[in-house]
């Protein structure tokens, strides 16, 4: 960073309790007792990130981080149900029935670029992996509050909440972008994006989530290191990516992701679709608004697969649409692997998501034309109620009669109230009457199921 946190600590802002709206009742009792625990022995606690930031902003946090100054063993030794976690096991998750409480001891520096370590223990770089050798290591790592919040990303994601005060502590001027709705790099954002580029995409996740601009140094900043993006770690940025769609913001954040050129360094294929404009570009916006408007109705996010079906079906319907023969005979599964394929390699998608991302692409023949079978294994199969949500999402977006669905919902209806007692699913019953059948010429890509051979072998592995 351009100059040492010391030296800036003259931005230090205390809004005392009763000077804000943050209120221990908003927050997570675990959370709580973690910080009144830490307090008890001594030790500084804070609550911190997104906890702090949209409590202010009058939202639900999504989780409840804590910081603290005690050192990862001896959190460990207050907490009996905790474990180290994260690059060289520096943070400790603290875990309750259904959660976990992450605590991080205050650092010096931003997180350096360490693998995860693997299930065997040991690093993918090789480096040591016994948490007692790596405490002692990394003891230097350790830092100031201070410091702690100048590692961080943004300066609405720095504050700290003072569990002994009730105080909020503001060292870097994220108060006064709070009330401004600014997402504004710490320090200088050029040496911050390029320490770590995810942050860019980052910003536009905060922007279109909490309704903020990305302040104008740190805006061009972005535009001038987009490139450097493709240099970031696929786990991180899968992650990431996921994280753009459970706060119904997706179609703001995807706006903002093609303005800031970051779309043609995360989904090039996506990025030069757009490009081409032919009429499924329309289609490709409305979709993830129609997206987001299910997930603000919906209880849980959007599933993975979800996620990459609707961010392809605009392109797949233009491949099919430049794909289709004079036999109208189209081979829906291949092309839709075509196109997810580049992607899934990139980011290393774990088999189970790309599978059924196939399948929901796949499934969607099976709605077309006035010949399209009723057919009860169909809605048995587990994309199938997706599948449809696609499905009707389509038939939105072009203006088409969604009644046309109805036999289809009467058939979702019937097979879920014909499901047996046993709990077997009728998929596996359907199964088992199909064998043997004979495949006609509609069956060519695949059974009952769509692109079902290849579900076969869904698991939780990458691609490749
Ligand atoms: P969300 O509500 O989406 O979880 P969050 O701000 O809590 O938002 P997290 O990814 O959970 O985001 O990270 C918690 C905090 O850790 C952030 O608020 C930020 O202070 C810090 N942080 C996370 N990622 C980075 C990063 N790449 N660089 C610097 N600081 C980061
Ligand atoms: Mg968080």
């Amino acid at each position: 960073m351009s100059q040492p946190p010391e030296s800036r600590d003259s931005m230090r802002v205390v809004r005392q309790r009763g000077e804000h709206t943050v209120s221990r009742r908003q927050m997570d009792p675990d959370a709580l007792k973690v910080m009144y625990r830490l307090m008890h022995n001594g030790f500084t606690a804070y609550l911190v990130g997104g906890g702090v930031r949209d409590l202010l902003l009058g939202m639900q946090p999504k989780d409840f981080d804590v910081a603290t100054d005690a050192h990862p063993r001896q959190i460990r030794r207050l907490f009996r149900n905790s474990f180290l976690i994260g690059r060289r096991f520096r943070l400790v998750h603290v875990r309750f029935d259904d959660k976990f409480v992450e605590v991080s001891t205050f650092r010096r520096r931003p997180e350096e670029a360490v693998p995860e370590p693997n299930s065997e223990g040991a690093t993918e770089d090789g480096a040591p992996s016994d948490p007692e050798s790596l405490y002692q290591e990394s003891d230097n790592t350790f830092g100031t509050p201070v410091e702690d919040a100048w590692r961080r990303d943004f300066t609405i994601n720095a504050l700290f909440y003072d569990i002994r005060t009730y105080a909020i502590i503001d060292h870097v001027g994220g108060l006064k972008d709070l009330d401004e709705r600014l997402i504004r790099s710490i320090g200088n954002p050029d040496e911050r994006f390029l320490e770590d580029p995810v942050r860019m995409l980052r910003a536009v996740r905060f922007a279109a989530r909490l309704d903020c601009r990305i302040e104008p140094e740190t805006y061009a900043a972005i535009i001038r290191h987009h490139e450097q993006l493709a240099l970031a770690a696929p786990p991180r940025m899968l992650e990431e990516i996921y994280k753009l769609f459970p706060f119904a913001s997706a179609e703001t954040a995807f706006h903002m992701l093609r303005r800031t050129r970051l779309l043609a360094v995360l989904f090039p294929e996506i990025d030069a679709f757009l490009d081409r404009g032919g009429r499924e570009t329309e289609w490709f916006w409305k979709h993830l608004a129609e997206l987001d408007r299910q997930t603000r109705t919906n209880e849980k996010p959007p599933d993975a697969s979800m996620v990459f079906a609707v961010l392809n079906f605009a392109p797949f319907l233009e491949a099919l649409r430049l794909e289709r023969r004079q036999d109208d005979f189209v081979r829906h599964a291949g092309i839709a692997r075509s196109l997810l394929e580049p992607c899934a390699l990139r980011y290393r998608m774990p088999k189970r998501v790309f599978y059924r991302t196939l399948q929901l692409l796949d499934a969607q023949r099976r709605f077309e034309g006035p010949q399209q079978r009723y057919s009860r294994r169909f809605a048995a199969h587990e994309v199938f109620a997706d599948a449809l949500v696609l499905r009707r999402s389509q038939l939105l977006v072009t203006g088409g009669d969604v009644s046309t669905l109805a036999p289809w919902l009467a058939m979702q209806t019937d097979v879920r109230h014909a499901e047996p007692a046993d709990g077997q699913p009728e998929e596996r019953r359907g199964r088992r009457r199909g064998r043997g059948r004979r495949r006609g010429p509609r069956d060519r890509e695949g059974g009952a199921g769509p692109a079902e051979s290849s579900a076969e072998s869904m698991g939780d592995a990458p691609l490749a």
